[in-house]
């Protein structure tokens, strides 16, 4: 479950609880420019919604977890970990509504360990079907294979009683190079 909240107009935070890890994901988008950046961060699991606090440096992000109260400070698009409990009593809480889910964010490497989990499952299953559409077309390609074997044999056989010679004095059947029957002996033309 992801939950986002807009710090200003065109600046979305993401926020996403996976396990113990927390991802931050500050979107900006102004025309023409798109700036976002990704953070996760071992918080514990989520005990409450979370909320965002505005405070004259940004944003402040409250969360409440099993392993108590994290505040992660999202300045533009700079997200740090806040090691002492801020003053928010003064601050305007701003408004967090639930997302489907987080923007997907694969180019920071702090999202490995918790972005694999969600894809995985769905990438698994593509790959069996793709698996399977592979076997099907091996069957195909020996059908085929066998297919033009046979039929080149068969083309050959139906060829070759038109090259092949024959003996005129026993009749046998003859190589087109031999120039003497190996049955009887009989010189060919
Ligand atoms: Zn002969």
């Amino acid at each position: 479950m992801a939950y986002v909240s807009e710090l200003s107009p065109g600046h979305n935070i993401y926020l996403e609880n996976q396990g113990d890890l927390t991802s931050i994901t500050s979107m900006m988008s102004n025309p023409g420019q798109q700036q976002q950046s990704s953070n996760s961060v071992k918080t514990g699991c989520w005990t409450a919604p979370p909320e965002i606090y505005r405070t004259p440096q940004g944003a402040v992000v409250k969360l409440t977890t099993a392993e108590g109260e994290q505040f992660i400070q999202v300045q533009g698009s700079t997200i740090s970990i806040l090691t002492s409990t801020p003053s928010l009593h003064s601050s305007l809480q701003i408004p967090i509504s639930q997302s489907d889910a987080a923007p997907f964010t694969s180019s920071l490497p702090s999202q490995a360990p918790l972005q694999p989990m969600q894809p995985m499952q769905p990438m698994k299953m593509g790959d069996m079907e793709m698996g399977m559409k592979p076997m099907g077309m091996c069957m195909g390609n020996m059908h085929l294979s066998m297919g033009s074997v046979s039929s080149e044999s068969a083309h050959s056989e139906k060829t070759q009683p038109t090259k092949r010679h024959f003996c005129n004095q026993c009749g046998v059947a003859l190589e087109p190079e031999d120039r003497f029957c190996s049955s009887c002996g009989h010189k060919l033309a």
